[in-house]
């Protein structure tokens, strides 16, 4: 399951090679699963849009879309209009999905649930084996943007982030993984923010002091831009935009761990099960 840095790095990717063009045509697929707004739907609002911009809400990638298609003008808006985003675009990769940025010719991977043909001459292509991942079309004019439910653990100030946990008799672990509180921390980061900052897994979210809350916020801060600038974790098959097998592997100071000695202090590295997740943590350098 790609996590926040992932998702990032995809969508920085797939900005930087597609803002600015525009959707010349759309086909989808015919499983259902993948489609938030029916398919056919999908392929007509999409036609003839500009992109915008592409950014991550969470752990979806958020395609801003800009043009007017209301069945009757399909023309390419006049010159200074094109920039005004009209209509989102939102792509949730699921536990296998992957955007990728590519020519028309270059061979269709299985799974493939959406072609998007740009006026650049390039394609987007939404594939995704497990059909976990999901596609949606927005009307901004009709619907609120999107913004995932919780916070984003990449600009939250400290105030707001004390007060996500107030109170809050759940483990911390079990607190960081609840997308409704922080946005798109996943399984490996919460681990090791958790470590970083020296909070067992287990303690209970609302009994953290105001300082050990801090150093959580930092950590966590600290190791998804870290795993952001590497270009994200190659853990799970993730592919960048180009669809590039991720080129590094965060070293990660417990994830997955079990067994080997801590880098801080040597002693052995344990795995207990919190939320129904996998949670490993050092017993001596975490308190
Ligand atoms: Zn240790």
């Amino acid at each position: 399951m790609p996590e926040l840095p992932e998702v990032e790095t995809i969508a920085r990717g797939v900005d930087a090679r597609v803002r600015g063009d525009r959707i010349v045509e759309a086909w989808f697929g015919t499983h259902r699963e993948p489609f938030k707004t029916p398919a056919a739907r999908q392929a007509d609002e999409l036609r003839e849009r500009q992109i915008v911009a592409v950014h991550r809400t969470g752990k979806h990638i958020v395609v801003e879309l800009g043009g007017n298609n209301d069945g009757h003008s399909r023309k390419k808006p006049a010159l200074g209009q094109d920039s005004a985003i009209t209509a989102q675009w939102i792509v949730h990769l699921g536990m296998t999905g992957r955007l990728l940025v590519t020519t028309p010719e270059a061979p269709l991977a299985k799974h493939t649930h959406a072609r998007l043909r740009l006026a650049s001459g390039r394609e987007l292509r939404f594939v995704d084996p497990r059909r976990f991942g999901r596609l949606e079309f927005r009307d901004l004019r009709k619907r609120q943007g999107f913004s995932g439910p919780g916070a984003e653990p990449l600009v939250i100030e400290q105030a707001e982030f004390a007060e996500l946990f107030r109170g809050r008799k759940l483990a911390i672990k079990a607190a960081l993984l609840n997308q409704s509180l922080l946005a798109g921390v996943g399984n490996i980061y919460a681990d090791e923010g958790l470590f970083r900052a020296g909070i067992r897994p287990r303690r209970r979210a609302g009994q953290l002091t105001r300082v050990e809350l801090e150093k959580l916020r930092r950590a966590l801060r600290e190791v998804l831009e870290r795993a952001i600038r590497l270009g994200g974790s190659s853990v799970s098959d993730y592919l960048d935009a180009e669809g590039v097998r991720g080129f590094f592997q965060l070293e990660h100071c417990v994830y997955q761990r079990t067994g080997e000695p801590c880098i801080q202090c040597g002693h052995t590295i344990k795995r207990i099960v919190v939320a129904g997740r996998s949670t490993h943590y050092c017993s001596h350098c975490q308190r």
